[in-house]
């Protein structure tokens, strides 16, 4: 059975490349029937942070990638490293070195100076322990094979080859006792049982590392995926104007959770010409094969157009829960049941308009907004003169009319144009204004009716006076 995993670092938020790949990883599983398992990588104490381990796992659960049993702390499972670390030494797969820093820095300033690779050239490899000088604590260091090649069978990238010759042997575990991210990731992996490794393509050359390790032990390798990175629409890295942010931005910028699913799963994998694929459909078709072998290139208009999408598939209730705390925020007061009650009643129409719940938020606002109306200036330019001499006898005529029904109002309205020789669109113009402040809106009948009859008229006498 297939067990992946996501395995962040806790040094900062949950950004959009990281999203993406717990995302692959969460519909691996799911596609077949397995489990998707969160392992912290906190083994780096200086910079890994609870905020941002709290900021990993609230991304997660608003993006609705569940992990299955609790969250791995790989800084607490240091003792099983150390001890797999020792392992290898006993077996002879791994050797003490104690090299000093400093000769290690001469090593390496030799080498660089005679223009030669800088690595680590093995010199405690062979040499006797009773060598060691007194006092200093030495590094566990694994010996990695000289000869032949390392093949990596990637489910992206195909057949990768490095030649042994150039892996030196890695530290697996440090002077002072504590392990490598070489060392910690194989073993966890291991431990945790994990069956494939999705993870993105920076990470190709630890792989080939990590597998001397897999070997050293023994142990049977996961099976590779390793996925291009996300560049901006220029094709350069990712850069935080191109939306390398966190989950958070994309949820304060008024997106939708199953939107950015969606649009992350397209961003690298691909079904077809499929744009549209809801999380259930994935969770049927992810396959491996499936992702692209180039980096693929992040694109805020085709997420806007998702999201759009996605906001007019949405729930009318839960888009007004959406909307009321931005709503609140901004008048700097609470909305009443009424209001919610109006805002539910125009959502249907609203939400056909907008590309985000910010956009919402803005197009609800005139609905709840206190009264006089701010008119924007279009708005402001149409209750002029013809304008304010229309809606005047329009206000005249809603007060009387018997039902306060969209259509009820719209057969007043077409009625009274065409009595005075106008179009019906010339007449609803100012109404609008006066009702919304704006030119733009939902139906404006719809609107009259989701206002009612008394901020209607209050509405449209505060544009007359
Ligand atoms: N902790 C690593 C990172 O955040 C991922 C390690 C892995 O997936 O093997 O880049």
């Amino acid at each position: 059975t297939v067990v992946t995993r996501f395995a962040p670092s806790p040094t900062g938020f949950l950004h959009i490349g990281g999203a993406r790949t717990a995302l692959f990883n969460w519909l691996y599983a799911r596609r077949h029937g397995g489990t998707f398992l969160l392992r912290i990588e906190d083994t780096d104490r200086q910079r890994s942070t609870d905020a941002a381990v709290d900021a990993i796992l609230d991304g997660l659960s608003w993006l609705g990638l569940e992990w299955d049993g609790d969250a791995v702390s790989q800084f607490a499972r240091k003792d099983r490293h150390a001890e797999v670390a020792n392992e290898m030494l006993r077996q002879g797969r791994a050797y003490h070195c104690y090299a000093s820093p400093a000769e290690l820095e001469e090593m390496r300033a030799a080498q660089k100076a005679a223009g030669q690779p800088v690595r680590y050239d093995g010199r405690w490899r062979d040499r006797d322990p009773s060598e060691a000088p007194a006092g200093v604590a030495p590094v566990i260091r694994l010996k990695v094979p000289q000869e032949g090649e390392t093949l990596l069978r990637d489910h992206v990238q195909g057949e990768v080859r490095v030649q042994n010759a150039q892996l030196d042997d890695l530290i697996l575990l440090r002077a002072d006792g504590t392990p490598t991210y070489l060392l910690a990731v194989v073993v966890d992996d291991h431990d945790m049982g994990v069956t494939h490794v999705i993870r993105g393509d920076d990470h190709l050359t630890n792989t080939f590392r990590q597998i001397q390790i897999y070997n050293a032990m023994g142990w049977s390798l996961p099976e590779f995926a390793h996925i291009p990175l996300i560049h901006g629409p220029d094709g350069a890295k990712l850069s935080k104007r191109h939306g390398a942010l966190g989950v958070d931005a994309y949820r304060d910028m008024g997106y939708l959770p199953e939107a950015v699913r969606n649009y992350l799963l397209r961003l690298g994998w691909a079904h077809g010409d499929d744009e549209i694929i809801s999380t259930d459909q994935a969770t049927e078709w992810f396959n491996l094969e499936g992702i692209g072998r180039s980096p693929s290139r992040f694109d805020f208009a085709k997420l806007e157009n998702l999201n759009g999408h996605y906001m007019r598939m949405a729930d009318d209730a839960r888009l007004v829960d959406l909307i009321v705390p931005r709503l609140e925020s901004e008048l700097g007061r609470n909305l009443s049941d009424d209001e919610r009650a109006r805002l539910l009643r125009s959502m249907n129409g609203l939400k056909q308009r907008a590309k985000t719940v910010v956009e919402l938020a803005a197009s609800a606002r005139f609905l709840v907004a206190a009264r006089p109306l701010p008119l924007d200036a279009k708005a402001a330019a149409l209750l002029d003169g013809n304008g304010r001499a229309l809606l005047a006898d329009l206000a005249a005529l809603l007060a009387e009319t018997a039902d306060f029904t969209a259509s009820a109002i719209e057969g007043a309205v077409r009625q009274f144009a065409e009595g005075r020789g106008e179009k019906l669109g010339k007449a609803a113009q100012p109404l609008r204004a006066a009702l919304t402040g704006s030119t733009v809106s939902p139906p404006i009948f719809e609107v009259a009716e989701i206002l009612g009859r008394t901020e209607t008229l209050a509405r449209m006498q505060d544009a007359l006076r």
